[in-house]
């Protein structure tokens, strides 16, 4: 059947490069790509002292580039990371920023770049394209398999005890992506399996959003649930396995170029209120929402759960709600497979705060208005219950 399309606007970075031990390289490969030779690496300190940056440094040194080393990023990163991140930047005559880490990383090296050349004000970049003027070179190297934050163009800081701001703006997305899946072979099988189904949500989230799905991010989203789903046990349980580690990578990507695209929804929402009320990582947050709220979305999404079915387990004659159970089920089945936590009573929340986080999650309407189900307070409460 030929289907007429709606309008739709379909952005990502300029260019991605996948090599296995690239980052090794990283001092040609940036040689080839920028003239500017003042380098800011923007990390956290635990990839800096464990020496995963020291073969990039090395090769960097070596090709002619002056580098300075932001190590100060944290999860969930405050606004005072960010400033400080900048403010080395200067002192460094940086004119060529490079994340290098999990989100939060990339997230801080995204204003960076922007801020070593404006003198905007952060308070006046929080919102969607507010943004004013340019940047500097800004490539993205992510060493986790989930965020996708290298393809997006926001980044989230946090602004109090339990809220965040987000910056939207067409100038985030980075000017080139290494994607070098060495760098993820030391992630723990805990972080492997949380960040992988963050990714799985992601495109998941995607292929069902309510609003600006369309059919690049879903044939995106699609091969990411692919990838994501026939490796995540299998990096989990053989962390030095390179298809594997490669396929993750590879799948997170696209899955980030999907949501980046087509947004996010309840997983998401859902997931922000356990993070900011008891600090846990993002991934492992939406790993714990996934499963009721998959179960929840059955009533209008059943069609593309059937859809993704066909993708991650094979075609089937199967009726839509037989397709679509299959599918909710497999995806319930690899996240037990893969040793995350599974329910929110196994990482310490008390069954007192849901109807606080209830509360807290409608303030994600942003989020909350691309399910494809409204979600209310009474909902939101049910689906924690069921989390719980
Ligand atoms: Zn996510």
């Amino acid at each position: 059947m030929i289907k007429e399309l709606n309008p739709f606007t379909f952005d990502t970075p300029g260019s991605m490069h996948l090599e296995w031990g690239g980052a090794a390289r990283m001092g040609e490969l940036l040689g080839e790509w920028f003239e500017q030779r003042n380098l800011l690496i923007v990390t956290d300190k635990f990839l800096h002292e464990n020496g995963l940056l020291d073969a990039a440094k090395a090769s960097l040194a070596a090709c002619g580039f002056t580098v300075v080393v932001f190590d100060d990023v944290v999860a969930d990163p405050p606004e005072s990371v960010l400033l400080a991140c900048v403010e080395q930047g200067k002192a460094a005559g940086a004119d060529i920023v490079l994340g290098l880490g999990g989100g939060s990383s990339m997230d801080i090296a995204k204003l960076a770049a922007i801020m070593l050349t404006s003198d905007q004000s952060l308070s006046n970049m929080y919102g969607i394209g507010n943004v004013k003027g340019g940047r500097t070179p800004l490539v993205q190297v992510p060493t986790t398999a989930g965020t996708g934050s290298e393809v997006t163009n926001i980044t989230i800081l946090t602004t109090g005890e339990t809220t965040k701001m987000g910056v939207v703006a067409q100038q985030l997305y980075a000017d080139r992506v290494l994607l070098d899946a060495e760098l993820t072979t030391g992630l723990p099988a805990a972080a492997t399996a949380a960040t992988g189904i963050d990714a799985m949500v992601h495109a998941i989230e995607a292929y069902t959003s309510a609003h600006r799905k369309n059919p690049l991010s879903d044939v995106l989203a699609r091969e990411a649930l692919r990838l994501l789903c026939s490796n995540l046990v299998t990096a989990c349980q053989d962390g030095s396995n390179r298809a594997a580690r490669e396929a993750m990578l590879l799948g997170s990507n696209l899955a980030g170029q999907a949501f980046s695209n087509s947004p996010v929804a309840a997983v998401h929402a859902l997931a922000y209120p356990l993070g900011g009320h008891y600090h846990l990582p993002h991934g492992l947050t939406n790993a714990l929402m996934l499963g009721p709220v998959l179960r929840f979305n059955m009533a209008a999404a059943a069609p593309l759960y059937a859809e993704l079915a066909d993708v991650v387990l094979g075609p089937s004659d199967a009726d839509v709600q037989v397709r679509s159970a299959r599918f909710v089920d497999h995806m319930q089945q690899l996240m037990n497979q893969s040793g995350a936590p599974q329910r929110l009573r196994d990482v310490n929340i008390s069954e007192d705060s849901l109807p606080t986080l209830a509360r807290d999650a409608m303030l994600q309407s942003r989020l909350l208005m691309n399910n494809p189900v409204e979600v209310t307070e009474a909902d939101a409460l049910a689906l924690y219950r069921e989390a719980y």
